[in-house]
């Protein structure tokens, strides 16, 4: 193999990359990332980079005799070549670690989302006591977003379809541990609401209700894009199908190696003998 390229500048692409060259890979190694950022971590954005104590995630990861290819979108993939958005690049070998993308929510109402590193500090530029603030999704971020924000001084509402918190991630019994947070904040939690849809003036509720809103926050999960990838020939299922070593498969075209890594990676886990997708740092 003379030349892997890796799809996706975060966590598991930039890992990915050091650890070609730690293992003794002396072939080209093309790290091509959609942002205009170097890998950075993610977790902080929700918590220190919104409450203001950092404004840079980036990690000191060694890149040296890596190509890092910043503000470049992979478009398409064919067996031996990786279309982008600033033109072909050949590979014998790729790594795809493209992350996941935040669910959106229907309607024309302007959102915002947390994911980048851009998301976070335009979040915090808004965030101002009176703000009437309204989070849609009672996870993780929403309750990161939600105490940052009320402790800020903004008026938060968040507004769940589930009767408890991170009934998903945790369920309903330790979920419901969970309220509490809210309540110390200060944070209005409505519980067993779901939206319709959003709109200028602010959400509209399942039945109606028009929940008005200086901002919107979507936090109702995440999930990989898979559709530059949909014609490609790799087996996809809600994920980039991978086996326990991470290796992707080529159905009907006979293509170069692909491994995919990170929330990106559908993997087959011996552990539980079935396909899992994690969205954790620590799997990236
Ligand atoms: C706000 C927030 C808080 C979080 N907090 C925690 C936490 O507390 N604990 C925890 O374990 N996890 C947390 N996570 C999840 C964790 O950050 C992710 O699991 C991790 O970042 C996944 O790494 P990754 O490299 O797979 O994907 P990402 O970090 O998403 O990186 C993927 C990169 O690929 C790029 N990309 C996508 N498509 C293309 C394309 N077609 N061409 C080129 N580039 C592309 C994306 O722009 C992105 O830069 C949090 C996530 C967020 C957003």
């Amino acid at each position: 193999m003379q030349r892997i390229v890796i799809v996706g500048a975060g966590m598991a692409g930039g890992r990915a990359a050091v650890e070609l060259r730690k293992r003794g890979f002396e072939g080209d190694v093309v790290l091509v990332g959609a942002e205009a950022h170097r890998p950075y971590d993610r977790p902080p954005l929700s918590k220190a980079v919104l409450t203001g104590r950092i404004d840079d995630t980036t990690i000191p990861l060694t890149l040296d005799g890596v190509e890092v290819v910043t503000g470049r979108r992979a478009t398409a993939l064919r067996p031996g070549t990786l279309e982008t958005d600033g033109g072909p690049l050949a590979y014998d070998g790729l790594v795809l670690a493209t992350g996941s993308d935040p669910i959106p929510l229907p309607g024309d109402g302007p959102v915002r989302v947390l994911r980048t590193v851009d998301d976070a500090l335009g979040l915090r530029e808004v965030l101002r006591p009176g703000l009437r603030l309204v989070i849609v999704g009672a996870g993780w971020i929403g309750a990161e977003v939600a105490t940052t924000a009320a402790a800020a001084g903004v008026e938060v509402t968040v507004v769940e379809a589930a009767d408890t918190p991170l009934r998903a991630a945790l369920g309903a019994e330790i979920g419901a541990h969970t309220i509490d947070w809210y309540t110390r904040a200060g944070v209005t939690l409505r519980l067993g609401v779901s939206v319709e849809r959003t709109t200028a003036d602010g959400l509209v509720l399942a039945g109606g209700e028009l929940l008005p809103a200086d901002e919107i926050l979507v936090g109702i999960g995440a999930r990989p894009d898979l559709g530059w990838l949909a014609d490609s020939g790799l087996v996809l299922d809600r994920g980039i199908v991978v086996d326990e070593y991470l290796a992707a498969t080529w159905s009907g075209v006979d293509g170069p190696p692909v491994v995919a890594v990170g929330d990106c990676a559908a993997w087959w886990s011996r552990r539980y003998e079935r396909r899992l997708r994690v969205e954790h740092w620590d799997c990236a």
